[in-house]
């Protein structure tokens, strides 16, 4: 399954990415950066992808 990867040179801790990501537990945990604690929840949907105003999210299969 595919799942998000966060670019740390390029995030900023906006937070877009928790707040647009539909799952439940959420695929994203932010504090200073995002972080991807929960990838096999991930449905591939890419609003993440689409809503980091850095565009430090891109998906991946590993
Ligand atoms: S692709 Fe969709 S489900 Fe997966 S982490 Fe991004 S917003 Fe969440």
């Amino acid at each position: 399954m595919a799942h998000p990867v966060v670019d740390e040179n390029l995030c900023v801790g906006e937070g877009d990415c928790e707040n647009v990501c539909p799952t439940d537990p959420n695929v994203f945990k932010v504090d200073e950066i995002a972080h991807v604690v929960n990838p096999d929840a991930c449905i591939e949907c890419e609003l993440c992808v689409d809503n980091c105003p850095e565009e430090a999210i891109k998906m991946t299969d590993d």
